[in-house]
């Protein structure tokens, strides 16, 4: 009987507790019942952005607030406004490059810095842009961007973003609830994340929180805005009620997975994640794979496709872990595809997730004749677990 272990960057597995909590019965939103709930997920929600603001709660893929940071923030060109807002973003990936096509589905005056594939963007590359570009408004980029691996220099962006008085919106979707983002502590004027990434729950519901400032640039964006339409949002939000239909039971399941992640507590969490990307980077090595990323992300470990291998080959190695061996990773997308391999290690993932996920590689390289002493990854992930001193 084949076991299905998802190691991949969203959806990633949902705790047993919370698909439980999927067979309760529905509530009405319009209720007492579904109130108590939500603002018992706000409260939480704050706890996890390390936020004041209120955190407004979306139902849709974290894409769909990515679309509202930019609608609610910008104005395009209209009679009283002779040039539409100009925006920077950060396109050091896949996600990153959303970030510039949703800008300009807006027709906001986009200048796209483009950053080599596994990099992380440098600040200078910002500065330069920003100098270059003095009526910018805002900043837009990832704080890892999952199709390559990369950590963004987040903290250093904001306050560059701070200095020269421009927005940071920082897509924090494999981000928020795996390593340290404060949002308040950083002054990030936006911050999102997603269900289906760290929070350990299907897709569907996305997680939006601006700054002061960024209301304040909310009440003069004058782009079309209807079921995005924030300052809506949190109007109901702060009685406890949502604009529209709220995906109900991602709210009742969401109270229980950010439960667990509280009860672990920000500290835990986070050392966590560095020790299994640790451990993953580490078993890669030992394996003699080479990573993909100079800045590795703590939320997935990107490696290369051994050299010896064609790009068929390289795509073979996902497919046979999954059809063989039940565990599912990534591999690149567009010009990566078969050149790299994504392990993701969040969300609802332990040490030993980690060491199943290394031994199918290992037995799926194997498999493709790759040179290697099977096990030796699996020790590597056992060692640096035991070294860490961390418990589970
Ligand atoms: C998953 C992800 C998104 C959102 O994708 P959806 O398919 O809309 O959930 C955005 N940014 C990053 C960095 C992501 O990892």
């Amino acid at each position: 009987m084949k076991k299905f272990r998802l190691l991949t960057p969203g959806p990633t597995a949902i705790p047993e507790k919370v698909l439980a909590k999927f067979a309760e019965p529905i509530v009405h939103h319009r209720t007492s019942l579904f109130e108590a709930q939500f603002k018992e997920l706000q409260s939480q929600l704050q706890w996890l952005f390390q936020t004041k603001e209120i955190v407004l709660t979306l139902t849709s893929t974290g894409t769909g607030a990515m679309e509202a940071a930019v609608a609610n923030l910008f104005s395009g060109m209209n009679a009283s406004t002779p040039h539409a807002d100009e925006v920077i973003t950060v396109n050091a990936g896949k996600f990153g490059e959303r970030w510039t096509k949703i800008a300009k589905a807006y027709n906001l005056n986009t200048h796209e810095i483009v950053v080599e594939r596994g990099k992380a963007v440098t600040i200078a590359a910002i500065e330069k842009e920003l100098r270059a570009h003095p009526q910018v408004k805002a900043v837009l980029f990832q704080a890892s961007e999952t199709s390559t691996g990369a950590l963004m220099p987040i903290k250093a962006i904001a306050d560059l973003c701070k200095k020269h008085q421009v927005l940071s919106v920082c897509d924090g979707i494999t981000a928020v609830g795996i390593f340290d983002v404060p949002m308040d502590a950083w002054e990030l004027d936006v911050l999102i994340t997603g269900s289906q990434k760290a929070l350990m729950l299907p897709p569907g519901l996305a997680f939006i929180a601006l700054s002061a400032r960024a209301w304040k640039a909310n009440e003069s964006s004058n782009l079309p805005k209807f079921y995005f339409d924030l300052k809506k949002e949190r109007k109901a939000q702060e009685k406890m009620q949502t604009a529209w239909t709220p995906a109900i039971s991602l709210v009742q399941g969401a109270v229980v997975s950010l439960k667990m992640l509280q009860d672990e507590g920000h500290q835990k969490l986070f050392a966590t994640h560095e020790m299994l990307a640790l451990a993953t980077r580490n078993a890669a090595t030992a394996l003699g794979l080479e990573l993909f990323s100079d800045a590795p992300s703590p939320v997935l470990t990107t490696v290369k496709v051994p050299a010896k291998f064609t790009v068929d080959e390289g795509k073979k190695i996902a497919k046979i872990m999954q059809e063989k061996y039940g565990v599912i990773i990534t591999g690149g997308q567009d010009e990566l595809m078969g050149k790299i391999l994504r392990l993701s290690h969040f969300g609802y993932c332990d040490i030993f997730d980690v060491a199943n996920g290394i031994s199918a590689l290992e037995l799926a390289l194997l498999e493709l004749a790759y040179p290697l002493e099977l096990g030796k990854g699996v020790a590597a992930v056992m060692k640096t677990f035991k070294d860490s001193g961390l418990a589970l």
